[in-house]
């Protein structure tokens, strides 16, 4: 992978509710109503107003993404996506790049130049997360190369060993 491209993608382990970016992505489910999990967090962390942004949207189609302010977050700006369900079909891959896509198109719409991930449908939606980081990472290349103004992509792994396996998938691309 080109290193200019590797340079952009940074791999954590934490808390996507206490980073400082232009967007974090929030793992939604398609009523846009708060849930368990990362949107839980993220609802506690941005506070009532978040909701009430949310209410207005009207809910989102799997893969598809919307975006929010940040409200009491030090993130600017909200992204909600939602991922698939983990079935084994073989859309289910598909949905889930989609939710990539759709979240990295609707920030470099914006010109956002900071975004952050976390490992969405890999807690309640089931999806194995080997197969998951594989998904997040090659599509999020493809969109970097073809996508200059994006500076910064960060995935947030909630786990020490979660974030072990981003790491090691990225380290293990061909250069
Ligand atoms: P989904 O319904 O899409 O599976 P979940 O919120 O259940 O979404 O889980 C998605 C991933 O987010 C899981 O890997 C979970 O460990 C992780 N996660 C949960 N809370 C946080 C948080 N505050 N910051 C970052 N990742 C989180």
């Amino acid at each position: 992978m080109d290193k200019t491209i590797r340079d952009r993608i940074d791999i954590q382990q934490g808390d996507i509710t206490g980073l400082a970016v232009d967007a974090i992505v929030n793992a939604a489910n398609s009523r846009l109503l708060g849930g368990g999990g990362v949107d839980g967090a993220i609802h506690r962390a941005a506070g009532p107003e978040l909701l009430a942004e949310c209410r207005a949207l009207g809910g989102c189609p799997t893969g598809e993404a919307r975006m929010t302010k940040g409200y009491r977050l030090p993130a600017r700006h909200v992204i909600h996506t939602v991922g698939p369900i983990y079935r084994g079909r073989p859309e289910d891959a598909r949905l889930l790049a989609n939710c990539y896509v759709s979240s990295l198109s609707l920030a470099a719409k914006h010109q956002l130049a900071s975004l952050a991930f976390p490992a969405i449908s890999c807690g309640v939606y089931g999806y194995p997360l080997a197969d998951a980081c594989r998904i997040a990472i090659d599509t999020t290349i493809d969109f970097l190369t073809a996508h200059p103004g994006m500076a910064q992509v960060i995935f947030i792994l909630f786990s020490d060993n979660d974030r072990r396996v981003y790491e090691r998938y990225l380290q293990g691309l061909p250069s």
